[in-house]
């Protein structure tokens, strides 16, 4: 009994040890973004404004530099940005006004204290932040698996109020990241480790130019639909006084079924050898990638219990679709679907790159 208590320790220290070892704490971590952003209001609370010069240095630390440039950033954004820091920390009052760029600077001023606190708190629990966005993540993938090792290095920042993924690394507000971690610790990094972590049949898949449209619009109301599963739940879970809820129920549900109609409408020109653009589908899909209409499909599917069969599947966007369709297609008069000609087509798809 001992002895096997003894191997039992043994085995899971090791396995601890190994993990510490493959994760380097220190390169996983860059707040560069952040700590330039309290720099940055420093200077305004001396001077009033801030130098060119030091406007240039912020954004082109490491985190602001590499988030801009994954993100396609545009220069006038940035500029919509740096004027909306002057004003707001300039103003004597917390002024209300309904643009985003302003209220997300005036969030940023009024809980300064806050996220200057939950930049402390995250270096200080870099490895349980890490521990639990893994064991978040695993419940989404299949198998509960890993698809590799590695680690992205996850980046803070204070240019916005949002986070991505992509080859680089986890890019995340410490806005977000403070809303997120209030209510389930490493909430919005899963979501983004999701995304770098879900396997995907069509990786390696060579598509023709004239599916390559369609197939990124089913890929991307899967790859968003699923990772909206992730963190979604907690955020809207309590009455918080921010803007997420709204965009959650206003756009994401309030234009799914609009959305679902105009997708369906995309397929069926599909099927008469008019081929959309994935540009055409993100403009379909309202911008948002695919979380219109991927959050209210992948919802429906876990409500009506088959959230199992969707993880296990989640390599795979034409079953996430034909599972999503069977189930809205029971109850036709409440939930939107595609209609059979779309189906069949998504079908034919399936036969020719799937699994
Ligand atoms: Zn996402």
């Amino acid at each position: 009994m001992k002895i096997t208590i003894i191997i039992i320790l043994f085995i899971t220290l090791s396995s601890c040890n190994n993990r510490r070892d493959k994760i380097n704490r220190q390169s996983n971590f860059d707040y560069s973004g952040v700590e330039s952003y309290f720099r940055l209001i420093e200077s305004i609370s001396v001077n009033g404004t801030f130098s060119e010069s030091e406007w240039i240095d912020f954004l082109n630390v490491e985190g602001n530099r590499l988030y801009i440039e994954e993100n396609n950033i545009p220069e006038d954004y940035l500029d919509n940005i740096k004027e909306n820091i002057i004003k707001v920390y300039a103003s004597k009052n917390f002024d209300d006004n309904e643009d985003i760029v302003y209220k997300i600077r005036n969030s940023f001023r009024k809980n300064d204290s806050i996220y200057r606190e939950h930049l402390k708190f995250l270096k200080n629990n870099e490895q349980i932040l890490l521990d639990s966005m893994i064991a978040r993540t695993i419940k989404f993938l299949p198998d509960h698996r890993l698809l590799n090792d590695s680690l992205p290095k996850l980046y803070y920042h204070a240019l916005d109020h949002d986070g991505s993924a992509n080859g680089k690394g986890i890019f995340i507000s410490i806005m977000a990241a403070h809303q997120n971690n209030s209510r389930r610790l490493s909430n919005f990094e899963s979501h983004e480790f999701f995304h770098i972590q879900r396997p995907d049949i069509l990786e390696h898949v060579k598509i023709d130019s004239i599916d390559q449209g369609i197939i990124w619009a089913l890929n991307a109301i899967l790859d968003e639909g699923i990772a909206d599963m992730v963190d979604k739940d907690v955020m809207l879970a309590d009455n918080s006084d921010w803007w997420l809820k709204e965009m959650v129920n206003d756009f994401y549900v309030g234009k799914s079924k609009d959305v679902i109609s105009n997708f369906n409408t995309l397929i069926i020109d599909e099927t008469n050898g008019k081929h959309h653009s994935e540009n055409d589908y993100r403009e379909a899909f309202l911008g948002s990638v695919g979380h219109v209409p991927g959050y209210s499909m992948a919802k429906l599917i876990t409500d009506k219990g088959k959230s199992r069969e969707m993880i296990d599947n989640a390599d795979d966007p034409f079953s996430f679709f034909i599972l999503y369709n069977d189930i809205a297609s029971e109850n036709p008069e409440e939930y939107p679907h595609y209609d059979n000609v779309a189906m069949q087509y998504v079908k034919e798809l399936a036969n020719k790159y799937g699994k």
